[in-house]
């Protein structure tokens, strides 16, 4: 196998690359029982960077029961305080590898550099400390009852179990610790299962865990495709709950396959997330926050900001100002310097997207800016906006996953009906409202029906603040306490004093 980095990656990163990678199951890394390998590349290139293990049913089979194991062994027997250590000493690993980190999720996701560096890397640490709080502080309760007699009631939360978490490519550091982080600061034990496109960073992520001293089988890691490895976990009985992130239709595969033994199923699946411009509102930083939402990492985020609605009085004036940043965007390699905006994942991807914009053509919608791929090498697309969008267009009521921006107009001032058509979608992750009228902010942010709705503000990436979709986006929330409630179970227990 031939294999190319970038000339910019650090020795740590390159030495990492050029590792012949495995399977991390009990604390060690093994061969997968096929033997069989996936090329990873390097999105803005197509070049191979690396290979990685193909796992297959019997590997989930190995990493399950030594994750049973853990949970049952020494994991189930830490006191909170030892797993907030362990997981604050994770967080300090992954700072003092933080460029080695960041290089690896540039190199493989296409981000450039110093978002993965200052956003990615610097996130994961943070939520890691935000779940390692919760850990001493979770509890139970101790209801007053109303039984006759006398009683003492309290309630219990407990670890779920052996947790499978499914992540997608977008953003394979964020994706991992969001999942690990709760299930770790529970009690649980994980299978993971990343990206067959983006495994690297998770398998770094696995070491460095071992190296903080979280116990051999607590975090295990096996990498290969949807269909076995996923499917596998989805429908294993000796796991307890599935958390997954990906599309609607995967999703609904995991549904199915977790019924078997009616395990715990948490979902996060994306979304066509509307973003609303009162023409009241400061229009320069709508128009920046509007292509931040919908270009950030070429648009590959659950929560894009993808329907742009513009008060008529303020469109032109926002639409320009969006069309001048787009076409000034400037797209390359993630390492290199000044870039903005990287490849999207692969060339099936680039196809999709670009798929979607000639379709949308097709469908009445204007070519705004933007528009196609770009260059020879690598999976580029242009930053893209559409106009004259209706409902019923595919670019209005499907995901895209890509830099495509989907423009209208509304001339109205009841919030009732222009929440109606924000609403008008089978998703329900986030909205995004821009107005100086507080008034119109709180009402808006109670008429959308989203899990997330920022006010004057593109992204609200913060560890305490809960993560998830009402309708067809999802079920359960990633993030704050809410997370840490998805990973436990409450058990009641009443004692009567009677007897
Ligand atoms: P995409 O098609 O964009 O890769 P998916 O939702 O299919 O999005 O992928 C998200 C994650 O789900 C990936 O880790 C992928 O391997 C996994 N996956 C794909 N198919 C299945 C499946 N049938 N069961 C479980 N996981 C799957």
């Amino acid at each position: 196998m031939t294999t190319r980095f970038h000339p910019g990656l650090g020795e740590a990163a390159q030495g990492f690359l050029s590792r012949q990678h495995q399977l991390l199951i009990g604390g060690r890394m093994v061969e997968s029982d096929s033997g069989r390998r996936t090329d990873i590349l390097d999105p803005a290139t197509g070049d191979v960077i690396a290979t990685a293990a193909e796992a297959s049913a019997s590997d989930v089979d190995r990493a399950v029961e030594a994750a049973r194991r853990a949970f049952e062994g020494p994991w189930s027997k830490t006191t909170p305080s030892e797993r907030t250590r362990m997981m604050l000493r994770f967080a300090t690993l992954i700072e003092a590898n933080a460029d080695e980190l960041a290089e690896l999720e540039c190199i493989n996701s296409g981000k450039p550099l110093v978002f993965c560096r200052n956003g990615d890397v610097v996130g994961i640490a943070e939520m890691l400390r935000y779940m390692a709080g919760w850990t001493t502080k979770m509890g139970g309760q101790t209801p007053d009852v109303s039984l006759p007699g006398e009683w003492h009631a309290y309630t219990l939360r407990e670890p779920v179990g052996v947790v499978g978490q499914i992540i997608p490519w977008n953003f394979p550091l964020n994706m991992a610790m969001w999942k690990i982080a709760p299930a770790l600061a529970t009690g649980c034990t994980v299978v993971l299962k990343p990206s067959e496109q983006t495994p690297l960073t998770a398998l770094r992520l696995g070491e460095l865990a071992l190296e903080a001293g979280i116990p051999p089988g607590v975090l295990n890691i096996v990498t290969g495709f949807g269909d076995p490895v996923g499917a596998a976990i989805a429908a294993h009985p000796g796991v307890d709950k599935v958390a997954f992130t990906g599309s609607g239709v995967t999703g609904r595969r995991i549904v199915q396959a977790a019924s078997g033994n009616l395990k715990r199923v948490s979902l996060e699946l994306g979304g066509k997330s509307p973003v609303i411009v009162f023409p009241d509102a400061n229009l320069e930083a709508a128009a920046a926050g509007v292509c931040s939402s919908i270009f950030f990492h070429a648009g590959q985020i659950c929560a894009a900001g993808s329907r742009l609605y513009v008060h008529e009085r303020a469109y032109d004036q926002v639409l320009d100002a969006i069309a001048r940043r787009a076409n000034s965007i400037k797209l390359g390699h993630g390492m290199e310097s000044g870039t903005e905006m990287g490849p999207v994942i692969s060339r099936r991807q680039l196809e999709r997207v670009t798929g979607y914009i000639r379709r949308g053509q097709e469908e009445g919608a204007t070519l705004f800016a933007g528009g196609g791929p770009v260059g020879e090498r690598g999976f580029f697309v242009r930053p893209t906006v559409l106009t004259d969008v209706k409902p019923g267009m595919a670019v209005h009521d499907e995901e895209i996953f890509g830099p495509v921006l989907c423009a209208m107009s509304f001339n109205d001032n009841d919030l009732d009906r222009i929440s109606t058509t924000a609403n008008d979608t089978t998703y329900g992750l986030a909205a995004s409202v821009w107005t100086s009228n507080v008034g119109v902010a709180h009402k808006m942010a109670r008429r959308l029906q989203a899990g997330i709705v920022n006010v004057n503000a593109l992204s609200s990436p913060d560890a305490a603040l809960p993560y998830g979709g009402y309708k067809q986006s999802g079920w359960g929330r990633e993030r704050g306490y809410d997370a840490i409630e998805m990973y436990t179970e409450v058990k009641a227990v009443a004692i009567n004093l009677n007897v």
